[in-house]
């Protein structure tokens, strides 16, 4: 579980300006059917912006700054918790689930200390995500996010809702994974249905009817 004390690198904590991480449609020109947004299967703010971290780190659009303002953006201003003292995250290989998310990792680290930071917590993310389409489903991360209280029950307006409570202290990949932890607990079944993961990039996607679950259109 994502929840060891491990070695930590510790960064100082920036504007942040995408699509918000919607899926991107093939540039080919191949027709695909997407998982059309709908008021059932609009995409929450939660997996908005945990779609935006994704894609603006595979992208290299994101940098210290950018990170700094997607964190206030999403998640401080909107009282999903406290700005974090320090950007941190483990090193690779201090969790046990490191094993099914290094092949996310650049063959070369990055030498800035915060894009490091930053291609450590999406490989993770990714590698939780690419679990829940394995074969058997690995989906603990979301029990881990239950149980260590990253998400929680509670009323939203008139409804219970599962909502996303990261602590502070927390490391990046812990943030961006409860993010999807809510809208996945949520509807678990559109996950099931729609949800790829792209083996060779790590692209995360959404597909009713995909050719493969595990691959992309660019790989
Ligand atoms: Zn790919």
């Amino acid at each position: 579980m994502s929840i060891q004390h491990s070695p930590r690198h510790l960064v100082g904590m920036k504007r942040f300006d995408s699509n918000d991480g919607m899926p991107v449609p093939s540039s080919g020109g191949s027709v695909r059917r997407f998982a059309t947004p709908s008021p059932a299967s609009q995409p929450s703010s939660p997996l908005a912006a945990a779609l935006s971290f994704l894609e603006g780190v595979a992208s290299h659009r994101m940098c210290k700054e950018e990170l700094r303002a997607w964190i206030d953006r999403n998640l401080v201003h909107t009282g999903t918790m406290p700005h974090p003292w320090h950007l941190h995250e483990p090193l690779f290989g201090a969790l046990p689930s490191d094993k099914h998310c290094s092949i996310f990792l650049p063959e070369v680290p990055p030498s800035d200390e915060t894009d490091a930071i930053l291609v450590r917590a999406r490989a993770r993310v990714v590698g939780h995500l690419r679990g829940l389409i394995q074969t058997p489903s690995d989906d603990r991360f979301l029990s881990a996010a239950i149980f260590t209280g990253r998400v929680r029950r509670a009323l939203v307006g008139d409804t219970m809702q599962w909502v996303a409570r990261p602590r502070s202290y927390d490391g990046l990949s812990d943030i961006v994974t409860c993010l999807f932890v809510t809208d996945i607990l949520g509807r678990r079944d559109f996950y099931e249905s729609n949800l790829c993961v792209c083996d060779t990039c790590g692209r995360v996607r959404f597909d009713p009817e995909p050719a493969q679950r595990n691959k992309c259109f660019f790989c």
